[in-house]
């Protein structure tokens, strides 16, 4: 049990659930500030630990984030001096450690091993992910990327926390698209510099095609940039929907095997095989699209030689982007209570010899971020061949440009990169809700994106 009288309570319940069993713990943490100096003291059964650190602030806001950083680091040592364990991203709990090691400048390798002691390897991936990044990274508010959320699903993956339904059971699809179409064309003036288009949300080309043509064709306005759909689901792809979106300007889809073990793959409630995933990446190849592929370490029932395979088969297809995921188990997901979780340190074997065969295969690693509930409390990373970033990923991650997001559940932002602060609105996540509520959706994105160009 965790008790604390710094008001952060939920912040350092994070750092206490890192580790395996420190919810068991006895811990009390108590705090107090003096003129820049930061007082920490936690107790953990009969042993105390006491940290003073100085860091002298300007605004109140630096204030809270101190404080908020001390406490956490503080409660770090203590429970990583008890149960002897220490984390591979040390006390960094939030989803994205390259922005924030942006936000330090040049002493970022140094504020993430020895202030936030994450380990080299960590911080070196994320060094090597910001030199990767040198010409794409640009952080410009008025830049723009364009979302839309198709939330269908030809069956549910057994891990999936989405708010994605089963597309055979959805009853207002025609709706859906109708409303979606409408929030496209609203969005079209609000912008003049953008950067890329991304339709996911869920596997889009599971839609009826005559729907499908309906989105695209919607979005047909926005030609000359790099444009992605999740064609999700090998089983879902044919030459007729990969003509559609090559004839609608897309330059990018997404064949995701999650895993090359046919076993694994109906495990995990997918539909397709592994032979299936590697026809539809030689069928989406003939297109010419740029393709990247989604892959898990972690997935149940499977060991470090299973991961091994298909990292070795995916290198064998070649994909120009590889997003190496670790299994995350969110509240929701169909996998959480039932499935019995790989030792971390298995875990921690996959994604080490993925990076090291993916780099030795001439792939980069572009971006990265993290997710609560990740096995092993490891990281997702996409990797690229050299020229094929995807810029949508890396926008979105560093959250350097405006995300104009359409469609159910989907969360628009307005970045204002001199106020250092971010504006959203999200809609809602339940279909009907998001029909009836579209004019509003409109009138709040409108005026949360109002002077975007200005
Ligand atoms: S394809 Fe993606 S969104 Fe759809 S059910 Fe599987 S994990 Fe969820």
């Amino acid at each position: 049990m965790l008790t604390t009288d710094s008001g952060f309570y939920p912040d350092l319940k994070e750092i206490v659930d890192l580790f395996e069993g420190g919810g068991a713990l006895d811990v009390v943490h108590t705090s107090r500030e003096e003129n820049g100096v930061f007082f920490n003291r936690v107790q953990i059964s009969d042993r105390t630990f006491e940290t003073e650190d100085v860091c002298p602030y300007s605004t109140a806001v630096e204030k809270k984030r101190y404080y908020k950083r001390f406490a956490k680091l503080s409660l770090y040592k203590a429970i990583s001096a008890v149960t002897g364990e220490t984390m591979p991203w040390g006390a960094l709990t939030g989803i994205r450690p390259v922005k924030l090691a942006y936000g330090q400048g040049e002493d970022r390798y140094s504020f993430l091993t020895d202030t936030m002691l994450v380990s080299p390897a960590k911080a070196s991936l994320v060094m090597d992910i910001i030199e990767a990044q040198r010409g794409i990274y640009e952080v410009d508010g008025s830049n723009v990327d364009f979302f839309v959320g198709i939330p269908f699903c030809p069956t549910r993956c057994s891990y999936c926390s989405f708010v994605s339904s089963v597309i055979g059971k959805a009853k207002n699809l025609e709706e859906y698209v109708d409303a979606l179409v409408r929030e496209i064309a609203a969005s079209r003036e609000l912008f003049t510099k953008l950067r890329s288009v991304y339709v996911g949300g869920g596997t889009p080309i599971s839609l009826p095609k005559t729907l499908l043509m309906r989105v695209l064709g919607a979005l047909s306005v926005f030609q000359g940039v790099e444009y992605t759909v999740e064609a999700g689901r090998p089983d879902m792809m044919d030459k007729d929907v990969l003509a559609l979106l090559k004839d609608s300007g897309v330059t990018r889809v997404c064949v995701n095997p999650q895993s090359f073990n046919d076993d694994t793959l109906r495990r995990i409630g997918r539909m397709h095989t592994a032979e299936q995933v590697e026809e539809g990446f030689r069928l989406a190849r003939s297109f010419g699209f740029d393709i990247n592929m989604d892959v898990i370490a972690g997935l149940p029932g499977e060991k470090p030689e299973d991961f091994a395979k298909t990292i070795a088969r995916a290198l064998a297809l070649g994909p120009d982007n590889i997003t190496v995921h670790t299994l995350c188990l969110k509240r929701g997901s169909e996998l959480k209570e039932s499935v019995d979780r790989l030792p971390a340190g298995a875990v921690a074997e996959m994604v080490d010899h993925a990076r090291s065969e993916l780099t030795r295969a001439g792939y980069s690693p572009y971006y990265l971020y993290r997710q609560k509930y990740m096995a092993g409390n490891l990281e997702n990373t996409g990797y690229t061949l050299p020229g094929k970033i995807c810029v949508y990923n890396v926008d979105v991650m560093e959250e350097t440009a405006s995300n104009i997001a359409c469609g159910a559940n989907a969360v628009s932002k307005r970045v204002f990169p001199k106020e250092n602060r971010i504006e959203r609105y999200g809609a809602p996540k339940d279909i009907a809700s998001y029909i009836a509520k579209l004019p509003v959706i409109i009138e709040e994105k409108n005026k949360l994106f109002s002077g975007l160009d200005g």
